[in-house]
């Protein structure tokens, strides 16, 4: 699995399995994950750009397209979107967002107690 540790291009996420970092021709299809965030977060600075999302399960950061405000993918519903090279990458992602979803929902804080 390939890191991107630098901040990447739009165009390189845009080409670039969010899942196995496999690159996506011109000629294949192109497969993509869309997502809604939280009610309350604030993502619009990131509008027309990528955003880095953290996967704690993971330990790596991906990156999430965030189509502007006017854009056909944001009046369908999804505030922000990954890009995959296969079916199969896209499942193994929506596996490991809803881990993360669940646990981002069970726990408000984690501190020691004795
Ligand atoms: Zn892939």
């Amino acid at each position: 699995m390939k890191l991107i540790r630098k901040k990447p291009k739009i165009k390189q996420v845009l080409t670039t399995c969010s899942w196995c970092g496999f690159k996506i021709g011109n000629d294949g299809p192109i497969y993509s994950i869309g997502c809604k965030k939280r009610p309350g977060v604030n993502i619009s600075k990131y509008e027309g750009r990528i955003m880095p999302v953290k996967m704690a399960i993971l330990g790596k950061t991906i990156w999430a397209i965030v189509p502007t405000a006017e854009s056909d993918a944001r009046r369908a519903g999804n505030d922000f979107f990954f890009t995959l090279c296969s079916e199969d990458c896209g499942d193994k992602l929506k596996e490991a967002l809803n881990l993360e979803k669940e646990i981002g929902e069970l726990i408000f804080s984690a501190e020691h107690i004795c």
